[in-house]
């Protein structure tokens, strides 16, 4: 049960119970259509003639459409029309700020993307900005004729949500304490909403709007493996943030205090065995114990490895084991932590699926109750783009939808 902080009190008045049904209206479309009026009705235990009437409100607003004429009954009874959520209504801007590079893309009302931008990572962040910016202009003039509900920007390491703010973590090469909010804000000069996160929390956020899971889980962890390794952690379906927004740091769990030197400063850290620098290194250093002594070794990137992995190249077969090796072995603390009936990896070493997955699960089942393991799935991500990149568009428009469980927190209240 959750709490309710009483310095936070306001009585549900009329409109917010009004209010409660709409939205919850409003979900049911976002998640079954095309649905019918009756089938809306089954689904939420609300009159007919409520939903027709918040059915009618929605359609007003131009948050719905009606379309599609279903088939009439044997009985000669009216023909079903189908409600679905409007595309048109506005667009949605999201933003991926990662070290390897940035992406900006456009969605419609529903969260499909209709356009994505690659850019070049910059050393300074005001260019960084000044190229988003433009970006953005670009791709609303393009492709956009309605108004843009809002930007959501996905960043690395520590950040400050409310102004944007990245606190600690040297992760997009900028320093410490950089303030990206306003900076964006300052080279858009556009007045428009701009929510921030960390990526990995993005990615947990977009699997509960846009994954194709068997049914939503409301206990998830989403594992990021890139250039850090970070996690996202949804508990009864809110985004769990911690007590200074720290939460999901998993990449630090010290698997061996004598182990290579981590990016935090300590030693044997998750992160400084299976992030996407060590699975190269690894790869880097079996070819070279196999290659003459002066022959120059081209450096190869973590989508090189990947490839040559699937094409059973047998170091980078190696080095991708490697990583699930110590993938396996850092959730474990994880499992016996969150206890998650689903745990979601994400980043270019989970393209090797068929061959990590067997590791890691192999790893697991030495470490972890097999009473925890029957009760988890581990899956790669169901997303077609960067799992950051849609979570950020989930930002922005899960506050349409004003239930967003996963999200629900005070500042959003
Ligand atoms: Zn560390």
């Amino acid at each position: 049960m959750r709490k309710i902080d009483i310095g936070k009190l306001a009585p549900a008045n009329h409109r917010v119970l009004r209010d409660m049904n709409e939205i919850m209206v409003l979900n049911v479309i976002r998640e079954r259509q095309p649905i019918s009026r009756i089938e809306i009705a089954e689904l939420t235990g609300l009159e007919g003639s409520t939903v027709s009437k918040i059915v009618a409100r929605l359609v007003l607003d131009n948050l719905i459409l009606e379309e599609g004429v279903g088939e009439a009954s044997p009985k000669g009874g009216r023909k079903k029309r189908f409600l679905h959520i409007n595309p048109r209504k506005a667009c949605a801007i999201g933003v991926d700020l990662r070290p390897s590079g940035y992406a900006v893309a456009l969605s419609d009302f529903t969260g499909k993307i209709l356009h994505a931008t690659e850019l070049e990572s910059r050393s300074d962040p005001q260019d960084a900005m000044a190229e988003i910016a433009l970006s953005i202009r670009e791709l609303h003039r393009a492709y956009c004729s309605e108004t843009i509900e809002g930007i959501g920007v996905s960043l690395v390491g520590l950040v400050d949500p409310k102004e944007g703010r990245v606190l600690a973590g040297e992760g997009l090469g900028w320093g410490e304490d950089v303030p990206v909010g306003s900076m964006l804000r300052a080279a858009l000069g556009m007045d428009l909403p701009v929510y921030y996160e960390n990526g990995a929390w993005l990615g947990a956020l977009a699997e509960i709007w846009f994954g194709k899971h068997k049914r939503p889980p409301s206990n998830l962890v989403f594992l990021d493996v890139e250039e850090g390794i970070g996690a996202g952690i949804v508990i009864q379906g809110q985004l769990y943030h911690g007590s200074c927004h720290g939460a999901g740091e998993f990449g630090h769990i010290s698997l061996n205090p004598e182990g290579p030197l981590c990016s935090c400063g300590a030693r044997g850290c998750l992160e400084a065995y299976a992030a996407d620098p060590a699975t190269v290194r690894f790869y880097e250093d079996r070819r070279r114990s196999k290659q003459d002594p002066g022959e120059p070794g081209a450096s190869a990137t973590i989508v090189d490895v990947v490839a040559r992995a699937l094409e059973h190249e047998p170091e980078a077969v190696d080095a991708v084991q490697n990583t699930a090796a110590f993938l396996g072995r850092g959730l474990v603390p994880v499992i016996y932590s969150v206890n998650p009936e689903l745990i979601v990896l994400g980043g270019p070493v989970t393209r090797a699926w068929d061959l990590i997955y067997p590791v890691m699960m192999h790893e697991l089942s030495l470490r972890a109750s097999r009473f925890y393991l029957d009760h988890l799935s581990l899956t790669r991500t169901t997303l077609e783009a960067r799992p950051s990149l849609v979570g950020a568009i989930a930002l922005v428009l899960a506050r349409s939808f004003a239930v967003p469980t996963a999200i629900w927190t005070d500042e959003f209240a």
